[in-house]
């Protein structure tokens, strides 16, 4: 069944608000998703009718409260077709999944061994990688981005010299949140597999936005957020092989963890209890689960159609403004635009925006040393999702064409 793009909005009742008299255009989903009442409901309905704590009760509230928090994990492994619930490691977001990895694999490198990385990272996907080769010895890499205006694609000819077989894992992101860059996740897990690495995909800006399998791309770990996915902040995801989580150890210890305790010591329960130490997100996890249902309502290939037609229409429109530089691939992206003007600070920009009633987001977008290799310490990012509309790229334009004139008459 078609999406009727033109009712979606109808469903989030944040986006009914004007902002500064002007009807709110919210172009910040890069950094956060707005919620649609059937999500904002479940958490409701969690706190008023189910509260209480999971796995140990045996009262109804605690029975109903860990069914739902079961039940949102078998719902989450069906929404990127893990073999197993038991795959499914409840998070506060993607940093912290990254960091359970990092950290576990600690105890599986030594000095020389090699983490590959790509130059497209966000924080959360390299600083964790470089406390894990600091601590262990090993030496931590990065694919190079190909053609600083150009593509914004990663360099496929390197990546083959660059995976050694020293190379122990390989982790890299789905979908760039700067350049909107989609990388092509199932050839290079297929790469990283030939070259006996593991891999794990920072699935943060491409889960909302398009289906993903974890099975088809073959991925050995997958972390993601529910905020950016129309969830609940505080609750996400890390997926992780059955065979691998086995082999890790946990990263936190404390209750729920664990099989038996005495006063010297403790045996872990088996993935994915081990890495969920203490009270979880309970209500997260059932408004992720929500949030899952709402997507696929939706159907996450038309999401991706809509999404990434929205990034290539404001990267046509934002090309005509004078003196604008917008990076990352000119076709093939998804849906954000990053762009810079030669006269203009990214944060003027969303200032002036906001006065129209713009959300924008101006910065380094957690992507430091990627800005300083394209000669810039910030840009303007316009992130689109599914209740965004062609009209509002239009209100984006008319905004920036006001800045613009603004400066140049200074
Ligand atoms: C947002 C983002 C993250 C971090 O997500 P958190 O929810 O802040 O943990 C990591 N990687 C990418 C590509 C992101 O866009």
């Amino acid at each position: 069944m078609a999406a009727d793009w033109s009712r979606v909005r109808a469903d989030f009742p944040i986006l009914q608000q004007t902002v500064h008299g002007k009807p709110l255009v919210y172009l910040d989903n890069g950094a956060t998703a707005q919620k649609p009442r059937v999500v904002i409901d479940a958490l409701v309905r969690y706190y008023e009718s189910d509260n209480s704590n999971v796995h140990r009760g045996l009262h109804a509230l605690s029975m109903r409260a860990t069914d739902g928090y079961e039940g949102a994990r078998t719902r989450i492994a069906r929404f990127i077709n893990a073999a197993d619930p038991a795959e499914i490691i409840f998070t506060r977001g993607t940093t912290e999944g990254i960091n359970i990895v990092a950290r576990s694999f600690a105890s599986l490198l030594k000095p020389g061994d090699v983490i590959l990385a790509t130059e497209m990272e966000h924080h959360s996907n390299l600083v964790p990688w470089q406390q894990v080769a600091r601590a262990t010895g090993a030496i931590l890499r990065h694919v190079p981005v190909l053609g600083v205006d150009a593509e914004g694609g990663l360099d496929l000819d390197a990546l083959d010299r660059l995976l050694t077989p020293q190379v122990k894992v390989f982790a890299f992101t789905h979908m760039s949140n700067t350049l909107a860059t989609i990388n092509p996740a199932m050839e290079l897990c297929q790469r990283a597999r030939a070259a006996g690495a593991l891999t794990v995909i920072d699935a943060a800006q491409s889960i909302g936005h398009m289906p993903v399998d974890v099975r088809a791309l073959g991925c050995d770990f997958l972390a993601f957020s529910g905020h950016k996915m129309c969830g609940p902040t505080g609750i996400g995801v890390l997926y992780g092989r059955r065979t691998l989580l086995d082999r890790l150890g946990p990263t936190e210890t404390g209750g729920g963890m664990v099989v038996s305790v005495d006063y010297d010591g403790a045996r872990w329960k088996p993935a994915p209890e081990r890495f969920e130490a203490g009270t979880p997100n309970i209500a997260g996890a059932i408004g992720l689960a929500v949030a899952c249902d709402y997507l696929d309502r939706l159907g996450r290939e038309a999401i991706a159609r809509h999404d990434n037609a929205l990034g290539q229409l404001a990267y046509e429109k934002l090309s005509a403004l004078p003196g604008i530089r917008i990076i990352g691939p000119r076709g093939g992206r998804g849906g954000l635009v990053s762009f810079a003007f030669a006269d203009v600070h990214a944060h003027d920009v969303v200032t002036f925006a906001d006065e129209d009633g713009i959300a924008l987001r101006g910065g380094h977008h957690c992507n430091q040393p990627l800005m300083r290799k394209l000669g810039l310490t910030s840009t303007t990012r316009a992130s689109f999702y599914v209740y965004n509309t062609e009209a509002e790229i239009d209100v984006l334009v008319k905004s920036l064409q006001r800045i613009l004139k603004f400066f140049g008459g200074a």
